[in-house]
């Protein structure tokens, strides 16, 4: 059997942009083919209720994903478990080599490979990663029944994290840089209201403490941004929730980026730098990254790499 895969276009990235571009070249009759990689449905794969999903007042994050895989599916995109480790886009058709072994070539790429959760960087948190210290509520809360947690950052993810973690844990404290969060309005009038709930204002995390043997966190130690004071808040769970950095690892050499590394694309299209290789969701998008703006651009690319290859033929 070949283990080289041709297809008019490739899609890498199985998140709301990716699923969405599927549907739509899969009805343009581009037959594509989808690599889903290490997270197949990306990122709401890891959060419960979406409220915010035009027609579902209320989805689970997965839920919603499976069903957006099953809808490209049932249009005619082939949906493949295999992950992209090097992207060739000096000459047409392009080729992605994958984990599997496989080689994709394609006429055109649609890029959805969205973002990672950001790390603070301490060597401390490395030491104790799975160890109590964690970027997904969703994930681990539940090992936190009647414990102690603290979750850093001052966004939506940051609130929504806090807020899941008090169905498990007996007190969460958000712990924010600043004196107001950026989470959503309704977000914080029930992180507000929720008694589990305190919120450290004006600090940073400088330290995670714990124990080594077993491995597991005791304490992270946090310092006050205008007087530098630091004091230790004890607890078993520490959640790290100050956003994501986009996925641009395959074309970061290849393809223009801006604003801190998300993929450029010319504005109001999916077009990047490189003809025929179109960007859509979380790894083009430092303002909106949402479902429903990532749903939104996987159609656009879709439509454009459609155009696009017409113009070819
Ligand atoms: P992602 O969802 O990030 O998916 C990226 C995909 O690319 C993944 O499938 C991954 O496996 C794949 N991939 C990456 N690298 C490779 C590779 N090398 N090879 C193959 N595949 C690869 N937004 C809302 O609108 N409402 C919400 O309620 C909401 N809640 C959220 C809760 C949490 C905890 C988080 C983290 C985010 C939330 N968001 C929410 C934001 C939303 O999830 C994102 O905006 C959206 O998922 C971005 O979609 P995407 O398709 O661009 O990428
Ligand atoms: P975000 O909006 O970028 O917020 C990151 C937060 O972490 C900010 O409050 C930031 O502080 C803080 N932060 C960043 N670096 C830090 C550091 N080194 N140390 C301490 N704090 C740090 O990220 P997000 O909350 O993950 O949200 C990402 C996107 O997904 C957003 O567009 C969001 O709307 C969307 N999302 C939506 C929902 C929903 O609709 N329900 C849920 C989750 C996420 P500053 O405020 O000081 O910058």
């Amino acid at each position: 059997m070949s283990n080289t895969r041709h297809s008019k276009v490739l899609i890498i990235g199985s998140g709301p942009a990716g699923y969405t571009a599927a549907v739509y070249s899969a009805r343009a009759m581009l037959a594509p083919v989808l690599v889903q990689g290490l997270q197949p449905g990306g990122q709401l794969t890891i959060t419960t209720e979406v409220e915010n999903w035009p027609g579902d007042t209320q989805v689970q994050g997965p839920d919603l994903m499976v069903r957006m895989q099953d809808h490209a599916t049932a249009m005619g995109a082939e949906i493949i478990s295999d992950y992209i480790t090097a992207l060739d886009l000096s000459n047409r058709p392009f080729v992605a080599s994958a984990d599997s072994g496989m080689t994709y070539t394609a006429d055109a790429i649609i890029l959805a490979t969205g973002a990672q959760a950001k790390w603070l960087g301490l060597p401390s948190e490395e030491k104790f990663k799975g160890f109590g210290v964690s970027a997904c509520a969703t994930c681990d809360g539940f090992f936190y029944r009647g414990k102690e947690v603290v979750v850093i950052g001052g966004g939506n993810t940051a609130v929504e994290e806090a807020l899941f973690l008090t169905n498990f844990a007996s007190k969460v404290t958000l712990v924010h840089r600043r004196d107001s969060l950026r989470a959503e309005k309704i977000m914080q009038d029930r992180l507000f209201k929720n008694p589990k709930v305190s919120v450290l204002w004006n600090h940073d995390v400088v330290d995670i403490l714990g124990d080594d043997n077993p491995p597991g966190v005791t304490a992270v130690r946090v310092r006050n941004v205008h007087s530098g004071a630091e004091q230790d808040i004890p607890c078993a769970g520490f959640f790290v929730a100050i956003g994501h950095t986009p996925a641009t690892q395959l074309v970061a050499d290849q393809l223009e980026l801006h604003n801190g590394g998300y993929v450029k694309v010319k504005a109001g299209t999916t077009h990047t730098s490189i003809e025929g290789v179109f960007a859509a969701g979380d790894l083009t998008d430092h303002v909106y990254r949402q479902a429903v703006t990532s749903a939104g651009m996987g159609c656009m690319a879709a439509l454009d790499a459609e155009r696009f290859l017409a113009e070819q033929n």
